[in-house]
């Protein structure tokens, strides 16, 4: 200050003074020299501002900027900065940095449910337990959302990270308390570590953050390495979502049909519309390949409806010609299901196919409609309005709860297959497999038995009044011109 004072007359700055009550105050000082006449200095006027607010101003600014305001946690900015500078040091002193990546697995549904007060409350709770797991050195972030991340400092082993991924984990499936109600969230954590996974913050939170997809996707409440085979998948994964935007505007699918056969007499009764996706090299992809991902992407929706109209229309078209009476079953995906416009699409579609209404079947699986039961019942109901017929397929593998299969207007039971398999290798699966079909008689639905592959299966569903089987054993999936071929020879036996 005097230096300044005497070399240019003046000073500016911030000082820290005391006020008269002993309170430390931050305070903005400029000194200014008079002069006297000689040109010596006279006089010091000194001008001073209390600046306690706009500096109380300044830290909430800093705050807002690099803060989560409402768990208090540093923010997306200030762990991507943070990030950075760890790496540096890491990288220098040659030790490791993990990044953990962590998403709340139910917490939209606490959101939907209890509300978004809720939510907060929930998410502050969350960001005190991860605080409390973790050392002071580590830097617990929350990137928005139900967002997470933790960097762990200083360490010399990956094995370490492990163990904090799981406590971690563990954690955060105990149940938590909010607004007095009790609710199950559990986390899915992705973890990427310097410098194996990458040698750049933005590289490690990426890897991270597919590191924590794949945890979800493997059931999620755990933990994931990240690792160089999920590149790989991933871009895979990337590859064959293109190939299939293309494969939709090349209409490079084709629609399968395997017969469905009434065990009684032997004759085909229907089919069971199956999709097929022919590369041009020829190279044929299955349905359990790309149907996930068509469905992840939304693209199962054009794609699902181009298969009901094909499938209508065939069918239509083999009614007439051959004077049948044949009944198609289509699957509808879950996505198609919930898709707002469902009941005017298969409308629409099946009328302009010229299919009579009463000879579509939908086939549905049951966790697609267990997500929210009372919805799913008012689509189940306008679609049986239309006067199509519903059938929940794969029965056996998800919820089967009784009480809400009383409530579901559908009108088949579709036996899984796995049931049907071992059949004769299990004692157990022959009981099930006697259960579903007299339960669904007694509730009045029809039963379709799925997979039958040898003639001792049929024989067992004969015996307990099974009324139709699907299966190699009977037919393959056919392409149409072979199924034409099967249903114009008129009626079929075994
Ligand atoms: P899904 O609906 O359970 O279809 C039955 C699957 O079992 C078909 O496989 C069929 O070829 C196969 N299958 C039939 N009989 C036997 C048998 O005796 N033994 C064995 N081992 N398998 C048998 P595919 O065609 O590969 O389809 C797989 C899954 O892909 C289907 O399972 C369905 O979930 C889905 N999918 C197929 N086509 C479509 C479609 O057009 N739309 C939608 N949304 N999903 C479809
Ligand atoms: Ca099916
Ligand atoms: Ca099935």
């Amino acid at each position: 200050m005097w230096h300044d004072i005497t070399t240019t007359g003046r000073w500016e700055g911030e000082i820290w003074d005391r006020r008269k009550s002993g309170e430390i105050f931050p305070k903005w000082l400029s000194i200014t020299t008079v002069f006297d006449e000689a040109g010596k200095a006279s006089h010091y006027v000194a001008i001073f501002a209390d600046i306690t607010t706009k500096k109380q101003t300044e830290e909430q600014l800093e705050k807002l900027a690099y803060y989560d305001p409402l768990t208090e946690l540093p923010n997306r900015m200030y762990f991507h900065e943070q990030l950075r500078k760890t790496i540096s040091i890491s990288g220098r002193r040659e030790d490791k940095t993990a990044v953990l990546f962590l998403d709340l697995d139910r917490f939209k549904y606490v959101n939907d449910t209890l509300g978004h007060s809720a939510g907060d409350a929930l998410l502050v709770k969350v960001a005190e337990r991860l605080q409390w797991l973790t050392r002071e050195s580590d830097t617990v972030s929350r990137l928005g959302g139900d967002e997470f991340t933790i960097i762990l400092r200083g360490l010399d082993r990956t094995d370490q990270v492990a163990s904090i991924a799981q406590n971690v984990v563990d954690a955060l499936a105990q149940p938590f308390e909010v607004v007095g109600a009790v609710v199950h969230i559990g986390a899915s954590v992705g973890v990427s570590v310097f410098p194996d996974d990458g040698a750049d913050a933005d590289t490690l939170i990426k890897n991270a953050d597919l590191a924590m997809y794949q945890a979800k996707e493997r059931g999620k409440n755990c933990y994931n390495f990240y690792s160089l085979d999920m590149q790989d998948k991933l871009n895979q994964r990337l590859l064959l979502e293109e190939e299939l935007r293309q494969a939709i505007e090349r209409e490079e699918f084709v629609v399968y049909y395997q017969p469905k056969v009434d065990i009684a007499t032997g004759r085909v009764t229907g089919m069971e519309a199956l999709v097929r996706w022919f590369k041009p090299d020829g190279t044929m992809v299955s349905p359990s390949e790309f149907i996930p991902v068509a469905e992840e992407t939304g693209l199962i929706v054009p794609m699902g409806k181009w298969i009901l109209g094909k499938a209508c229309q065939q069918t239509a078209q083999w009614n007439q010609r051959y004077g049948l009476s044949l009944k198609v079953a289509v699957n509808l995906s879950a996505r198609q299901f919930q898709d707002e416009d469902v009941i005017t699409m298969v409308d629409t579609v099946s009328r302009d196919a010229g299919l009579k209404h009463h000879l579509l079947e939908l086939e549905i699986t049951e966790s697609m409609v267990m997500g929210s039961v009372d919805e799913s019942i008012a689509t189940m109901e306008k679609l049986r309005g239309l006067g199509v017929s519903l059938a929940i397929d794969d029965f056996g593998t998800g919820y089967s709860s009784l009480n809400y299969l009383k409530r579901f207007p559908i009108n088949t039971l579709k036996i899984d297959q796995s049931f049907i398999r071992d059949l004769h290798e299990s004692s157990e699966d022959a009981s099930i497999v006697r259960a579903i079909i007299s339960m669904a008689h007694s509730l009045e639905l029809s039963v379709v038995a799925e997979g039958v592959e040898t003639a001792a299966q049929l024989d067992f569903l004969h015996q307990h009044a099974c009324e139709t089987a699907q299966g190699f054993y009977l037919h393959r999936p056919l392409c149409s011109d072979d199924f034409e071929k099967l249903v114009s020879t008129g009626p079929q036996t075994l």
